[in-house]
């Protein structure tokens, strides 16, 4: 197929991320996978990181072009993980960019089955006052996109037992930021949990941070 200007421009937005999450140390080798919408609305498409390339090599015309309707076409096959990519653009029309990646502190809780709590207020920026875990399924079927979907109800983030993260933003960047600060988060739960039992924060203190971040700071709240 032909891309489109509008298409290679998101193809390099989608490298450029992945490059970033490579060079942060949050993607473990081709395990991750991120893609992003290419218009607004329920009838639109996505590009999505095709199946098993490394970052390095990648180019825009590689990315999988994924329609609503689930068809794909391009010169490789979509992320194996593209599943839960496409459901999630079906169910919440606000998303314009999902990342997953299998980054060392959110997925060494989700092995534990171990959602991160209002252990910190900066939990606000997911839209609630955890992220979730669901239940380990294998990758790539349908139980593990339905498990995800309802592990995301009302949130930004999302862990993936025994698997990873999940993170969903309006634009490639935001989406991008949101998953440093998800790793964060699970950093420093992790590290809490090290000396004893973190305090957690009341629902409503939640609530208000998240009115503030509406208002002003780190702008509006994932979900
Ligand atoms: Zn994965």
């Amino acid at each position: 197929m032909n891309f489109s200007e509008r298409e290679l421009e998101l193809g390099r937005g989608i490298i450029a991320t992945c490059r970033e999450l490579e060079r942060r140390g949050l993607n473990q080798g081709t395990s991750g996978n991120v893609s992003a919408r290419l218009g607004t609305g329920a009838s639109d498409a996505f590009l999505i990181t095709p199946t098993a390339m490394p970052y390095d090599v990648m180019q825009p015309e590689d990315m999988s072009h994924m329609g609503l309707d689930g068809g794909s076409a391009g010169l490789h096959q979509p992320s194996s993980e593209w599943r839960f990519h496409l459901d999630i653009y079906r169910a919440r029309p606000e998303v314009g960019a999902v990342v997953h990646t299998h980054s060392g502190f959110s997925t060494t809780l989700a092995c534990l089955g171990r959602g991160i709590p209002a252990f910190h207020y900066m939990i606000a920026l997911f839209g609630g006052a955890d992220i979730r875990c669901c239940e380990y399924a294998t990758y790539g079927t349908q139980e593990l996109s339905d498990l995800v979907l309802k592990a995301l109800d009302g949130r930004g983030a999302a862990l993936m037992g025994n698997h990873g993260l999940i993170v969903l933003g309006p634009t490639l960047k935001r989406a991008l930021a949101l998953t440093v600060e998800a790793e964060t988060l699970a950093m420093m739960y992790w590290r809490a949990m090290q000396l004893g039992d973190p305090r957690l924060l009341p629902e409503a203190e939640i609530a208000r941070v998240r009115e503030k971040f509406a208002t002003y700071g780190y702008g509006r709240p994932a979900a």
